[in-house]
């Protein structure tokens, strides 16, 4: 059915490539042209990066640069992400917001190398071009490797692709001269994506499994699998890279070397190193954690004490509607199918597509493991959509039209490819991503960066700790990748209780934190517990808020950071600490809403969701429940900026409050716990006790305290 370019010549090649290339380049320049004008989006004239991850590579790449960076800080120099972006930062001219601004678009554009370069393995270049335009935009890989997603996605599904290419060019070729570039991709890949070895493993078991069925007396074959094990064993990098190439040697010049015995005993050899080092640990480990999601890594339970797990709050990791699945993956779920189809009729034609399996198993994990796997399924599925508009512009132009010229066939490529693209265009102008931060958040920071040493902590909400570590280079407690139950405990309460209790649960958490990078402490507040000889839990958090209570020396200082954006993620961050630790319990959940469509109607105030004031009696009424207000406090920046408060109070039985924030036209309505955290107390009202606290930077998208104990 479909045939070869004509002209198969590398130059025709090279165009289709840098054409393709181009239009992944230009699609994602969408991003980039509806927020150009947008200037609280720019840091340092670049539009500022919109994945929080991408800033624990930024950390570790600016510190991978200047040569140093402080002890247990955390910064990830050592990850190839940040180490890749160092050395793009040193020897190109450009600004380091702009490197780490363009990386995953410019990487990630390059999944149409080995797209394009396995269709030409099977002759099929004008089919790998359509599925090339089609790879690099499709709505999930479009989403991973956006212009400003810095993160590793850049390039995990373009080193599989390319170490796919390797194998189906070698069981192609079948010659020795290529065999080098299989062991190459492979460590190349797992140095960039640690977690690369299932799947690399699952692509050895495919060529063993395909060997043994179809073409079993094929030498060749196991050459390759020596190859591929040889970069699959645990040793370092460069000592399987010179393995490797000691053995192509040997096959390349050694006739003796291509004997079967050989091979076959290499090959004995390389599965029995394979396994012995633990070869399969990791992906029984993985098939732990995603498939049958036993929360890994998550310590819930230590010794006695039960934290509030993350699961419980994080949703990703569910089963997604088939609809939404096959959006990810090709666009639109008509275009999903036939490109299944497609795949299944190259499979047909090149048995040697069988191959793709694993990566294509792999995105369909998704249905099962949630979202983040569908990417995989992408390159393999956009080669499946090229094949299969090329065999079905055949059969039109054999069996409906068989007298028609060549342009119709043409003009049905052509509607068919800009149908099959439209929905991923059309995506990707409807997916407007706001950066991680503002430009006023980023001053703030910067600002602090100047004011805190390297060695402080700063203490928030996990969610700030990698931007917070980027741009004002201290320490925190917890971050986008340290944020189990046990971890988030203690800044989850110095965050929701009142200062005082706050203020000692911090410097104690800090301190010990600090120690445990030494001493391995299982948990920070059981470690304390036998220094301040407490025995019930309990009373020990307890007696935090007490006068007697004396915290632990400071070794450093400790800021908090309390930004405008944590309010309405304020109950999540509460659920961590209102637990009791011995029984795994939640306590009575606190009452806080806040509210920002509000409504005046007179006697009335609305403020969403069924909740209204009764102004005159001063009763909420929330539903079919009437409760009594006890204050109402007003809060609002005067022209100087500074905060001014009124408080009114309304019954002395009152259950709720209400704070109208004013400046920010914002409601919230809470009880007393709430009222009297620590987050209200200092961002919302400014109140708090000098001999605790120092207000350090007074900004409304942001506040920063500094502790005095
Ligand atoms: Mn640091």
């Amino acid at each position: 059915m479909p045939t070869s370019l004509k002209e198969n010549k590398i130059g025709i090649f090279m165009l289709l490539l840098i054409i393709a290339y181009g239009f992944s380049i230009a699609v994602k320049m969408i991003w980039v042209y509806q927020f150009q004008e947008t200037p609280e989006f720019y840091w340092n004239n670049a539009l500022m990066i919109n994945t929080n991850d991408g800033y624990y590579y930024a950390e570790g790449a600016r510190d991978t640069l200047s040569g140093s960076h402080q002890q247990n800080d955390l910064s990830p120099v050592d990850t190839p992400l940040s180490q890749l972006t160092a050395l793009l930062a040193y020897i190109l001219p450009f600004s380091f917001e702009t490197i780490i601004l363009w990386m995953p678009a410019l990487f990630g554009s390059l999944i149409v190398v080995p797209v394009l370069l396995i269709s030409r393995v099977l002759k099929q270049e004008r089919a790998g071009f359509i599925a090339a335009l089609l790879a690099g935009i499709t709505v999930s890989y479009y989403n991973r490797t956006m212009v400003g997603y810095y993160d590793t996605d850049m390039l995990t599904v373009v080193l599989p692709a390319l170490v796919l290419w390797s194998l189906i060019f070698n069981l192609q070729e079948q010659k020795n001269r290529f065999l080098l570039l299989i062991p190459v991709l492979i460590i190349a890949y797992s140095w960039w994506y640690g977690q690369s070895y299932s799947l690399n493993l699952a692509m050895a078991v495919t060529v063993l499994l395909y060997t043994l069925i179809f073409e079993r007396h094929n030498l060749f074959n196991y050459k390759i699998l020596v190859f591929m094990l040889i970069a699959l064993s645990i040793f370092p990098w460069y000592y399987k890279l010179v393995a490797a190439l000691a053995l192509f040697l040997a096959f390349h010049y050694i006739q003796k070397a291509n004997s079967r015995e050989f091979v076959f005993g290499l090959l004995g050899a390389a599965i029995l190193l394979v396994l012995l080092t633990g070869g399969l640990s990791p992906v029984l480990y993985q098939i732990k954690g995603y498939i049958l999601r036993e929360g890994y890594g998550e310590g819930v339970e230590t010794l006695k004490l039960h934290f509030f797990s993350v699961n419980q709050t994080v949703r990703e990791a569910g089963q997604i509607p088939f609809e939404t699945f096959a959006n990810r993956i090709s666009g639109h779920t008509v275009t999903f199918l036939f490109s299944l189809v497609g795949y299944i009729l190259l499979t047909m034609r090149y048995r040697v597509m069988l191959l793709a399996l694993p990566m294509l198993g792999l995105g369909f994990i998704a249905m099962q493991g949630g979202l983040r796997f569908t990417v995989y399924a992408v390159p393999v599925m956009a080669l499946g959509m090229g094949y299969f508009l090329l065999y079905v512009s055949e059969l039109l132009s054999r069996l409906v039209f068989p007298k028609a010229s060549e342009h119709l066939k043409r003009l049905f490529l052509v509607l068919a490819i800009f149908a099959v693209l439209y929905p991923n265009i059309s995506h990707v102008i409807d997916y407007r991503v706001p950066t991680v931060f503002t430009t006023q958040e980023v001053e703030i920071l910067d600002k602090l960066g100047t004011i805190a040493d390297r060695e402080d902590y700063v203490v928030t909400w996990w969610d700030f700790g990698y931007p917070i570590r980027y741009y004002s280079d201290v320490k925190t407690l917890v971050d986008g990748g340290k944020h189990t139950g046990k971890v988030n405990f203690p800044v989850s309460f110095a965050l929701t209780h009142p200062p005082a209790e706050s203020a000692n649960m911090a410097r104690m958490d800090v301190e010990y934190t600090e120690r445990s990078f030494k001493e391995r402490f299982s948990s920070n507040i059981i470690e304390a517990m036998k220094d301040y000889n407490a025995t019930d839990i309990n009373s020990f958090i307890a007696a935090l808020g007490s006068k007697d209570f004396t915290p632990p020396q400071a070794t450093r200082n400790i800021y908090f950071y309390l930004p405008m954006r944590m309010m309405n993620i304020f109950p999540t961050v509460a659920l961590f600490s209102n637990i009791d630790l011995t029984s795994g319990q939640q306590k009575e959940r606190s009452f806080f809403y806040a509210s920002t469509g509000f409504k005046d109607a007179g006697a009335m105030l609305h403020l969403g969701n069924g909740v209204a004031l009764e102004k005159e009696k001063g009763i909420i009424t929330i539903g079919e429940q009437k409760i009594p207000l006890a204050k109402f406090i007003t809060v609002e920046y005067d022209n100087s900026g500074t905060l001014v408060k009124q408080v009114q109070k309304i019954h002395h039985e009152g259950a709720l409050n209400i704070i109208y924030m004013r400046s920010y036209n914002q409601f919230l309505l809470l009880d007393d716990k709430m009222l009297n955290s620590l987050y209200i107390q200092l961002f919302v009202l400014e109140e708090y006790d000098p001999d605790l606290f120092e207000a350090v930077i007074l900004d409304p998208h942001a506040k920063v305290f500094k502790l005095k104990i």
